[in-house]
């Protein structure tokens, strides 16, 4: 059987979605060549496709290396290690994976939030350590009730929201542009929306418009009983700021999907043991990585049959 397609896969993706493109077009590796630089000068023309994630992305440096190419694939919501301008000036479609993971992240981010309220990992490791036969749990803070500020309410943000309401949350948040037909009020400012929040949940987009958007005049504004969560991306959060906030006492507590570094976690954070630490998990269920696997290969299916990718991030 011929492959007409042939399309560049920029990292490891799940096994059924690499064997599915592998079975419907000529699947090329560039992770696994020792020289990738090299590869692309010798075989970029005549790649048409790539199947990349928000992870591994895809430079305007790969855009140039590859002239043929006409549409790109993204395994996740998360645009900003895809040089989208790069992509629109060449006329690349981009394919990506919204909606199908609001739910699961959703989750996640209220999970975060009432472990580091109530201390739910840190009683875990009480237990495990059996202090308990020696003392009672630090007391947390009340979840139900308390003012939630969510930085973007976007398709997430909105999810995050509603999950509130189940908690009997009042709801806030900020973004650039008020979101019209929600019934949550929009701060413009992000410094008031943090004073009058108990817990601020990130979950802006990534990317140059949003880096450090919260630092420590934001963290000082949430104040020594607020909590912090963040689900979006490290870079939203100036790091730095948020160390010496927790370890001054600054704020409350912090519980991060997200960090500048990935996988790298600053040793201090390790230290804390009023702060929740994930590995950038908040999508990873079964469920939705693969609807998030179906969408990646739905987009350059439908880019190839019918013209244009399902969900596209243009
Ligand atoms: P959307 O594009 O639907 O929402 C993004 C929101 O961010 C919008 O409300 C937007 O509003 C706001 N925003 C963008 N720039 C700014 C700014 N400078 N200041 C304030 N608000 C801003 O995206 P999703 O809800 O689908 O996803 C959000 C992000 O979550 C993704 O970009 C991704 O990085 C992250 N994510 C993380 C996951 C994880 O595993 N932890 C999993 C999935 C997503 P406006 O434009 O009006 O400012």
């Amino acid at each position: 059987m011929s492959h007409p397609h042939r399309i560049l896969q920029m990292g490891p993706l799940m096994p059924g979605l690499e064997a599915r493109l592998a079975a419907e077009f000529d699947l090329q590796r560039l992770d696994t060549q020792p020289d990738a630089e090299a590869w692309l000068a010798e075989h970029g023309a005549g790649i048409v496709g790539m199947a990349t994630s928000a992870v591994h992305g895809c430079s305007a440096a790969q855009i140039a290396a590859l002239p043929d190419l006409k549409v790109v694939s993204s395994f996740g919501v998360g645009l900003d290690r895809i040089d989208l301008p790069a992509a629109a000036r060449r006329g690349i479609a981009v394919g990506y994976t919204p909606d199908v993971l609001n739910d699961c992240v959703a989750d996640l981010a209220m999970a975060l939030l009432l472990d580091v309220a109530r201390g739910v990992s840190a009683a875990d490791r009480f237990v495990r350590r059996g202090e308990w036969l020696e003392r009672r749990f630090r007391l947390g803070r009340r979840v139900s009730g308390a003012r939630l500020g969510i930085v973007g309410l976007g398709r997430i943000g909105r999810t995050i929201a509603q999950r509130a309401t189940g908690f009997d949350m009042p709801t806030r948040y900020h973004s650039r542009r008020p979101v019209a037909g929600v019934p949550w009020p929009h701060e413009p400012q992000l410094l008031e929306l943090a004073r009058w929040a108990d817990y601020l949940v990130v979950i802006t987009a990534g990317g140059a418009g949003t880096r450090h958007l919260v630092n420590a005049e934001v963290l000082d504004a949430l104040g020594p009983e607020g909590f912090l969560v963040n689900v979006s991306r490290g870079s939203v959060i100036d790091e730095a700021a948020l160390v010496k906030a927790l370890q001054e006492g600054r704020i409350a507590g912090a519980g991060l999907d997200v960090f500048d570094r990935e996988p790298h976690v600053p040793g201090e954070l390790m230290q804390l043991d009023n702060v929740v630490l994930l590995p950038h998990m908040a999508s990873g269920t079964v469920e939705t990585r693969h609807a998030m696997a179906d969408l990646t290969f739905d987009n350059l299916q439908a880019f190839f049959r019918e013209g244009r990718v399902r969900a596209s991030a243009l």
